[in-house]
């Protein structure tokens, strides 16, 4: 994804994203970059280290054998992790 977006744009969406949140009264948190969200199995949190080919789009839990689409499961555990992480949401 990096060779489609610069580094500029990608922090100018972040801006955007941040100051619309803001101004509709909503949350925003920002997980770390180097999380690996589409490794992580959103079913068990097996982590799934041998996944590095961004072609391969499904995978197979290895404990639970839970079928992963990439995406959605990578979607899954990026809200968990700023849900989570964001403790001004449980205050
Ligand atoms: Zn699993």
């Amino acid at each position: 994804m990096s060779k489609y977006l610069s580094d500029a744009s990608l922090s100018e969406i972040i801006r955007q994203l941040e100051y619309k949140s803001k101004w509709q009264n909503k949350h925003f948190y920002q997980i770390d970059t180097y999380y690996p969200s589409s490794q992580i199995c959103s079913h068990c949190n097996n982590k799934n280290r041998e996944l590095k080919d961004l072609n391969k789009r499904k995978w197979t839990c290895s404990k639970c054998n839970n079928e992963n689409d990439r995406d959605i499961n990578a979607a899954i555990n990026i809200m968990w992790e700023g849900l989570i992480n964001n403790t001004k949401l449980f205050t």
